[in-house]
């Protein structure tokens, strides 16, 4: 236990002084994560969705130190440079052919402001001054900044404190919940007396993530895009857990070919090494919109766009469908059976993400240390113990993770 950490630094959704103990890390390599006592722990969460080729890959070392030796960060205004434009361009090509106009930020919650202020920008310009509100998907997850937190899942406890400080959006039925038709009926529903004030539409597509880890239909997504489109709702889609193969299709929108408004990217862009988002529109949006009043200091930062341009380059030439298919059996095989023990709700698998849904709040401390003495990095929240792992772990690695999953139950 280091106690300056302890005493006085805050981690992610915890106290200062810490009640868990964070776990000192002295390197990680592959998808092995090497404590400072010496234990090794294989990394089932892709440090947050976003290690998709596991720790100090030499592709991806090279373009952090190559573009280091050249600058490792000039302002964007009014500047410019190769990693960012090869990075734009890539983005566009790999995106629905009618996502044109990229904007960089420095982090996923601020992809999603930009994203919001967007679409009411875009109003705005048309006069439509009335639509200032946004509809999502109860459920959902969409960062911890103030507009993102405004269309968080309401419920769920995350940012219930502010509930009175943040803007009232409209939250309706998830097709990871209800029956997709009911949950389809709800938004129309909601369209139908509402649209005239609402600007926008943003959902996390096929899975939700840390609102509660569900999947659902991906046709929603059509659908919910038809109404959004008859009722001049912009639809906006965050991708920032899911793109970049985690679910088994490069971006989870390809399920149905949906042409967003404007997307969302994040997390896996930079293949996990430094922190860079992306929102990406359309021609016609980034015309309404005009200009726009959002500019992150460190925007487009070189280092941040050369590894993401890295990582694409090595994600896109390894046979990523393969290796996440690959992962999706394991985790049929080996957490599908877990449906009948009597301690667990639910198992949801979808590409190389599992989830079990247990009966019961985990005690993230017990269960986290049982898993490490399993050799398993694992973050398990409220009643959920999930695993998303590098798309380049072996096969004898995850079924260490799947293992550790059975006997952590086993032993609840
Ligand atoms: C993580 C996440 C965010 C926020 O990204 P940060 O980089 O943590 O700010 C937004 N949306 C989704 C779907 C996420 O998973």
């Amino acid at each position: 236990m280091n106690t300056v950490d302890q005493q006085h630094i805050w981690h992610p959704y915890a106290k200062v002084p810490n009640e868990i103990n964070a776990h000192l890390v002295s390197s990680a390599s592959g998808v092995y994560i090497n404590l400072d006592n010496g234990q090794q722990v294989i990394d089932g969460m892709s440090s947050w969705w976003s290690a998709i080729h596991g720790y100090n890959h030499p592709n991806l070392n090279k373009a952090v130190v190559d573009q280091l030796g050249k600058m490792s960060h000039v302002m964007f205004g009014g500047l410019t440079h190769d990693p960012a434009i090869q990075l734009a361009q890539t983005l566009v090509e790999l995106t629905p052919e009618n996502l044109t106009k990229v904007f960089f930020t420095d982090s996923g919650s601020v992809a999603v402001e930009a994203a919001l202020k967007m679409a009411l920008q875009y109003w705005h310009n048309k006069s439509q001054i009335n639509k200032h509100k946004f509809v999502t998907l109860r459920g959902g997850y969409h960062g911890d900044t103030f507009g993102a937190m405004s269309v968080c899942d309401p419920d769920n406890g995350m940012h219930h404190l502010f509930a009175g400080v943040l803007p009232k959006h409209y939250f309706v039925k998830s097709p990871s919940m209800v029956a997709m038709d009911e949950a389809l009926d709800d938004l129309e529903a909601t369209l139908n007396a509402h649209s005239d004030t609402i600007a926008a539409m943003i959902l996390e597509p096929v899975v939700q993530g840390a609102g509660g880890m569900r999947i659902y239909n991906p046709q929603y997504l059509t659908k919910a895009k038809a109404l959004c489109d008859k009722h001049q709702v912009l639809f906006i889609l965050d991708e920032i857990a899911t793109g970049f193969g985690r679910t088994g299709e490069l971006f989870a929108l390809e399920y149905v070919d949906v042409e967003p408004d404007i997307l969302c990217l994040g997390k896996a862009l930079t293949g996990g090494y430094m922190t860079l988002a992306a929102t990406i529109t359309t021609d016609e949006i980034s015309q309404g919109v005009g200009t726009l009043m959002h500019g992150p200091t460190f925007m487009a930062n070189p280092l941040a766009c050369s590894v993401a341009n890295a990582s694409i380059e090595l994600l896109l030439n390894s046979p990523w469908q393969d290796n996440i298919a690959d992962i999706e059996t394991v985790l049929n095989i080996e957490l599908s059976s877990l449906r009948l023990h009597d301690k667990v709700v639910d198992v949801r698998i979808l590409g190389a993400i599992g989830v079990v849904e247990l009966t019961q709040e985990i005690n993230v401390e017990k269960v986290q240390n049982q898993l490490i003495e399993h050799g398993v990095w694992l973050r398990p929240y409220g009643k959920l113990l999930y695993t998303m792992p590098p798309f380049s772990i072996s096969k004898q690695e995850l079924l260490l993770i799947t293992k550790a999953i059975k006997t952590v139950i086993e032993e609840l």
